[in-house]
């Protein structure tokens, strides 16, 4: 048998302990699949003040108190904890860095939950998180084969490994997976000298004249990864999105890779779902309707099981495509729809939805804020599921969607494009609605031509069927990272 790898696997948001988006159940199903694989994978993520370690039985650990670590000019105290996240299966150790001044002292993760205006201090708080997850290495003497680093907020951790402690992690190697280019944590030119890296590293953490976490993780990576092939070609073939550090990628198309992620069937899957209604299959496929009946019970929209239902979650941004359905509001609500929307974001945005509900009060219901049992019954309980997106690096609500009976309707993009197919009637194959055009007309016509197949009842739930029976599990994409750890360790040799 092969010999397992250790892993550190860095993430700002893991499942349970702390989720914004997709990225936190990545950091939680991924770990625990390769943990199936036999790997000794460990994660370790930051405590925001919102997060409670009695919960989530975070506990001291007796060599990990009180870490100095500098910060500009100041020297903050860090204490890293200790926890675990499990499933049925499996169980992987969780580091949680903790402290007062950068982490505790907010509740939000990386914006104020009311105002959803991003914190001033990010720079500050994760170059010290950053920090904080070498000295727990240096501390307890672990140099793991694998250091996986996740998004922008962890992307110093290569600069300051390399630059700060190049003879302690020789022999590890660092992965660097970018689940979003449009968010590269770019702070002033002030904020570069506060990392403390030599003089001579700092071209490697700067873009435009500003500090680029991102930047700085691409660079001293040994191997970048994105979150699905088709994003991995967009952001290659050079996209406005990824801001001009697709010309640092270019150079070395060979360190770069897409994995397309999938789906949590402990977490995700209707069989087993303890947050929904009613479970189902898709040979118990009446099972689904008591949801849809809760869904619109709790939403306060009349239970008209026959009016189609179509669900959305998501943070309310550019990138979700939302204002799309602001613009298409008039002519999308003239249909006999039911619409059912949970979102976050900023506070502008959040006004115009709540707007909406109350314009259409019996066709529309917006929550405003964090949900994960609303999110399982919107699932469960809508006809289909809306994603207009202008990019979709992964997105996993698609595949949920899926996995659960609700028919996806899509814009063609990214990970969007490699999991949702048109429907054709002729050859019954496809599993939702696709449209290619960024515009409210283009969306309109995918909503229309899902409406016209809802009715057509036996051809509808043939496609249902379809859907719900393919595979999204995590096994692939888990057995591709395993590789790659794995090729890469070959590269030591
Ligand atoms: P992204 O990572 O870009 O946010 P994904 O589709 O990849 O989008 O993943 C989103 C994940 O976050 C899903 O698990 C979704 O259910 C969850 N989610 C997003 N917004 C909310 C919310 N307001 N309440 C509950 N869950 C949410």
């Amino acid at each position: 048998m092969t010999k397992p790898l250790s892993v550190l696997f860095v993430s700002s948001e893991v499942y349970p302990f702390a989720k914004t988006g997709g990225v936190a159940d990545v950091s939680y199903s991924l770990p625990l699949a390769l943990r199936d694989l036999g790997h000794d994978i460990r994660v370790m993520l930051p405590k925001y003040g919102s997060i409670s370690e009695r919960k989530n039985k975070i506990h001291e650990i007796n060599r990990l108190k009180d870490i100095p670590i500098p910060v500009g000019d100041t020297v903050s105290l860090a204490t890293v904890k200790s926890s675990s996240m499990s499933n049925p299966r499996t169980k992987v150790q969780a580091y949680v860095t903790t402290n007062t001044n950068y982490l505790d002292a907010y509740k939000g993760f990386y914006a104020d939950p009311v105002t959803g205006i991003d914190y001033e201090n990010n720079d500050e708080r994760f170059i010290f998180f950053n920090k904080t997850v070498l000295q727990t290495c240096l501390l307890l003497g672990w140099f793991p084969d694998i250091i996986h680093c996740n998004d922008w907020q962890t992307g110093l951790i290569p600069a300051l490994a390399r630059e700060m402690y190049p003879e302690e992690f020789k022999n590890t190697k660092i992965i660097y997976t970018i689940h979003n280019f449009g968010n590269q944590g770019s702070f002033p030119a002030e904020s570069i000298a506060k990392v403390g890296l030599p003089e001579s590293a700092l071209e490697s953490i700067t873009h435009n004249g500003r500090l680029n976490f991102m930047k700085a993780g691409i660079v001293h990576a040994n191997r970048i990864s994105t979150v699905s092939p088709t994003y991995c070609g967009e952001v290659l073939a050079g996209s406005e999105l990824s801001d001009g550090l697709d010309d640092l990628l270019k150079k070395t198309p060979e360190k770069m890779m897409g994995i397309l992620h999938g789906v949590d069937m402990m977490t995700w899957n209707p069989a087993i779902d303890s947050l929904i209604a009613k479970k189902y299959t898709a040979e118990t496929l009446t099972n689904k309707i008591p949801n849809k009946e809760a869904l619109l019970k709790r939403s306060g929209l009349p239970v008209h099981l026959d009016v189609p239902l179509i669900g959305m979650i998501g943070r309310l941004n550019e990138q979700k495509g939302v204002h799309l359905i602001l613009e298409a509001a008039e002519r999308l609500f003239a249909e006999d729809i039911h619409f059912v929307l949970l979102g976050d974001g900023e506070q502008e945005m959040k006004q115009k939805f709540a707007e909406l509900a109350e314009r259409y009060p019996h066709k529309v219901s917006v929550t405003l804020g964090f949900d994960d049992d609303l999110a399982h019954l919107i699932e469960a309980g809508a006809d289909m599921y809306l994603m207009p997106s202008l990019f979709e690096p992964c997105g996993l609500n698609q595949q949920y969607s899926l996995v659960y009976g609700t028919v996806p309707i899509v814009r063609s993009t990214g990970g969007l494009k490699d999991t949702v197919f048109e429907y054709n009637e002729e050859t019954s194959e496809g599993n939702g609605f696709v449209f290619n055009e960024f515009s409210a007309d283009a969306m309109l016509d995918a909503i229309h031509r899902a409406l016209r197949l809802y009715k057509q009842r036996d051809t509808w739930l043939q496609m249902v069927k379809q859907g719900m029976k393919e595979d999204h599990s995590w096994g692939n994409a888990a057995r591709q990272y395993s590789e790659m750890y794995r090729s890469i360790m070959k590269d030591l040799e």
